[in-house]
């Protein structure tokens, strides 16, 4: 332990990633800071995956109520989702959490600085004017979403002002293909919001499988989303009771909201990064080694920042390699391939391992195995919901090298899915476990004939 500085590790950013650093650091008798200028937990917990999923659950409802009377029930009266509950529910929900981060950190030892931080050198960060020396400084700020400049970008919200909107819109244009959009475009959809999800490019989801992100665009669009590809937006302008939306193909609509959700960069500007040696990509992300070190060689970096993966469980796990690399016997390590994903729109969206489309590429000989069915709760609930499968096997050595799913629980499934794939399981192996029945999860196991 050095005594030259004031502590061991400073971290910059209470985030996923950040808190964890600090947590298990501390945990090991290493003196630690924390600053964080804005939320604890960070995106994720604040405006990100978790705020994300409560909107996700309260917009199934309306589906499930009208399934529900197939089963037997007659639910009185119209269903009216009262909006500044919902947002001020699912608020509390995140307050307690920040609460619970806010312990996790004390609880650990760490010292927590509640401003902005920025780096002055090497060992040197100040926050809200006060100078701390640290041995190492890690930077875990994380992103911000990106809007691109053009005229009336002024009156569009990203995700972020999403998660606190005043009224509810009528009628909302969300622009992106991503992620981000899909899965509001999802959101408002299912709360009644007349929906049209607008993107440049020719296929959303576009760095998922072909078929199952096609899949997606045909489910969003029998649950009611307008779905406008090839399209961009040239200009938006204030109308007397809301927006005016055009477009490249001289065509126009008219919204109550428009949110962008068009991608997320690094968030270091204004950190002070030119006090370093750090020299960051022309997206503001900071390039690092293998080991989360960036050119300065006391400052390391994480999570969504250094724009690698970016995910919650990523930058969480991240921070427990780098933690026992500075810190503990150097063992721990992170592998990028194989990381299960999901898309929480509707149909959900759920895949590890390789796209038909990379597998091709990389392994050539390949088996396709699909399935597509209708999922049990519709045999008595109606609606028009489908299940899709697919497993895809390298044919020389029998391995399963990608699982996909759209539809109802695929996070869920595709989890355990991404233990059997990361163990290395083959066709063989999958033919062998006997099926959860009555399950959709079952068809995984007893798909026999390949597709193609
Ligand atoms: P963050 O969690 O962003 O934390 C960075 C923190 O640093 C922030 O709290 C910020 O305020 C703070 N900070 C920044 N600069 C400074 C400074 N100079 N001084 C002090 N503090 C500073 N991931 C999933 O795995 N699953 C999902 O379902 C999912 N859904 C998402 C939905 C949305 C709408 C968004 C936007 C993201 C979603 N993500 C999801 C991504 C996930 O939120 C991020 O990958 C994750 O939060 C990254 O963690 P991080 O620690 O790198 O950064």
């Amino acid at each position: 332990m050095s005594t030259e500085f004031d502590y061991d590790l400073f971290v910059i950013g209470a985030g996923s990633g950040g808190v964890r650093a600090a947590r298990i650091a501390a945990s090991k008798g290493k003196r630690v800071a924390i600053a964080e200028d804005r939320y604890l937990g960070g995106t994720c917990v604040n405006v990100g995956c978790v705020p994300k999923k409560l909107f996700v659950y309260s917009s199934q409802f309306p589906e499930m109520v009208h399934a529900s009377q197939g089963f037997g029930w007659n639910p009185s009266g119209e269903a009216v989702l009262d909006w500044p509950r919902l947002r001020d529910r699912k608020t509390d929900e995140i307050h307690r959490l920040n609460g619970i981060y806010q312990r996790l950190i004390d609880n650990s030892g760490a010292i927590l600085y509640d401003g902005r931080a920025t780096v002055l050198g090497p060992n040197q960060v100040s926050v809200n004017g006060q100078i701390h020396t640290a041995e190492t400084i890690l930077v875990a700020t994380g992103g911000w979403p990106f809007i691109p400049d053009f005229p009336g970008s002024e009156h569009v919200v990203s995700s972020n002002e999403m998660f606190f909107l005043d009224q509810l819109p009528k009628t909302a244009v969300v622009v992106g293909g991503g992620y981000i959009a899909v899965e509001f475009a999802g959101i408002l959809n299912g709360l009644g919001v007349q929906t049209h999800l607008v993107y440049r490019g020719t296929r959303l989801l576009k760095s998922f499988d072909a078929e199952m992100s096609n899949k997606v665009t045909q489910g969003m669009i029998q649950k009611g989303v307008n779905i406008h590809l090839n399209t961009k937006v040239t200009n938006i302008q204030k109308t007397g009771d809301g927006l005016e939306i055009n477009f490249s193909d001289h065509t126009a609509m008219s919204a109550d909201l428009v949110l962008y959700a068009t991608g997320r960069v690094a968030a270091t500007k204004n950190l002070g990064l030119e006090n370093t040696k750090i020299v960051v990509r022309s997206d503001g992300s900071i390039p690092i080694d293998n080991n989360f070190c960036t050119q300065e060689p006391t400052i390391y970096a994480l999570g969504d920042v250094i724009d690698r993966v970016q995910l919650t469980p990523v930058a969480i796990q991240e921070a427990m390699v780098l933690v026992d690399h500075l810190y503990g016997d150097k063992r721990a390590f992170i592998d990028y391939e194989n990381i299960p994903t999901a898309v929480f729109c509707q149909p959900e969206l759920a895949t590890v391992g390789l796209s038909e489309e990379a597998a091709l590429k990389t392994y050539g000989d390949i088996s396709v195995y699909t399935s597509d069915f209708k999922p049990m709760l519709q045999t008595l609930g109606g609606g028009d919901d489908r299940i899709s499968m697919k497993l895809i096997v390298d044919k020389a050595s029998d391995k399963v090298i990608g699982c996909h799913m759209v539809g109802d629980h695929a996070a869920e499934i595709i989890q355990g899915i991404g233990i059997a794939i990361k163990a290395g399981a083959t066709k063989a192996d999958f033919d062998a476990t006997i099926g959860i029945h009555p399950s959709a999860a079952e068809e995984f196991v007893t798909m026999r004939e390949a597709t193609r």
